[in-house]
């Protein structure tokens, strides 16, 4: 493939080949990613599928063991935090003094970075929310609270690119809520954000194009749409026996990925095999509440690519955090 011809036309995100190598254990195995400019887009996978490690490779924070990304066409290994220009985010967790205010920890991080960041803290703390508890103490924050404040710092440098390691994880469901309406708000005003995550109805209301990542390999990157259709004609059922209902569906050919779910049963099958399945019910005295046919969720499809992997516990957080939490502002 050419090479861009100029930073501005190079994709903010452009991984290539990407291995990272702990002793034996693999964590990142050969990972392309594609981010475009506009996208929201989701970096997905179970626990330990290497996701932090892709971004802390991609914010070169740590070395790749093979492979090459770029950021706008910089790479941020040879060329350093020119690399970061236009982007920010956070990985872990953001950090903060937690004696100091929330308005004193961006002045702090602003120092490093000039004037215009000092003038934008209004603004930042407007943007999350926080501008009435900006005199107040960081340590005295909720975790959600913390997050908001975590993304008004990557935005005191006006980030064309903004990379969120689990940014909505811990939250509860309001939380969550502010934080997918101002991610997608960020958005709406042109910055590109690339996310990681393991919520994945939240990654489904918000992300447009999705890497899922299994075992450190990318099993699925595109847009969430196209993958949502390769999932074929779903459908969801209710019955007055569902039990019965699920072993008549098994033993059906035609019929495929019966499970009973939350909202009843879940299947997928072509519109002549439902018809019949419809009869096969009736016949064995099984009465139809709802039949609807709907896209496979991003959660069925999450399973359905990365069921065989066996995953491994989550990491314990001293473990995890073995590397410092990082802030990443841009340069
Ligand atoms: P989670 O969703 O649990 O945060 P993740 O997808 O972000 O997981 P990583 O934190 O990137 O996964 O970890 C991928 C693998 O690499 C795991 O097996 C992890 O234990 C291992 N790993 C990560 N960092 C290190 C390290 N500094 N030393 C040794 N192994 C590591």
């Amino acid at each position: 493939m050419p090479a861009a011809s100029s930073v501005e036309e190079a994709p903010p995100v452009r991984a290539r080949g990407l291995v990272k190598r702990y002793k034996e254990v693999l964590a990142v195995d050969h990972i392309d990613l594609n981010v475009r400019a506009g996208d929201v887009y989701g970096f997905l996978g179970p626990n330990g599928a290497g996701k932090t490690t892709t971004l802390r490779m991609a914010l070169g924070l740590i070395t790749p063991s093979e492979g090459s990304v770029e950021l706008f066409g910089r790479d941020p290994l040879r060329e350093g935090a020119r690399a970061l220009d236009g982007v920010a985010g956070f990985v872990e967790a953001p950090r903060f003094y937690p004696y100091m205010s929330a308005r004193k920890n961006l002045e702090l991080l602003a120092a490093l970075d000039g004037d215009d960041a000092r003038s934008r803290i209004p603004e930042v703390l407007e943007i999350v929310e926080l501008t009435p508890r900006a005199k107040h103490r960081v340590g005295g924050f909720s975790h959600g609270m913390r997050q908001r404040l975590g993304i008004a710092a990557a935005l005191l440098r006006r980030p064309r690119l903004l990379m969120l390691d689990e940014p909505a994880t811990g939250l509860d469901p309001a939380g969550m809520r502010d934080m997918r309406l101002l991610i997608r708000r960020l958005a709406d005003e042109g910055i590109t954000v690339l996310l990681s995550s393991h919520q994945l109805p939240e990654v489904q209301e918000l992300c447009d194009r999705v890497a899922i990542v299994d075992s450190g390999r990318v099993v699925y990157e595109g847009a969430l749409a196209d993958l949502r259709r390769q999932g074929g004609a779903g459908y969801r059922l209710r019955t007055t026996d569902d039990g019965r209902a699920l072993e008549i569906m098994s033993a059906r050919r035609g019929i495929s990925h019966a499970q009973a779910g939350e909202h009843g049963l879940g299947f997928q099958a072509d519109e002549a095999d439902v018809g019949s399945l419809s009869l096969a019910l009736a016949h064995a005295g099984v009465g139809i509440l709802a039949l609807t046919p709907e896209l496979a969720t991003l959660e069925d499809l999450f399973f359905r690519l990365t069921e065989t992997a066996e995953h491994e516990a989550p990491p314990p957080p001293a473990a995890a955090a073995g590397e410092e939490a990082q802030l990443v502002q841009a340069r």
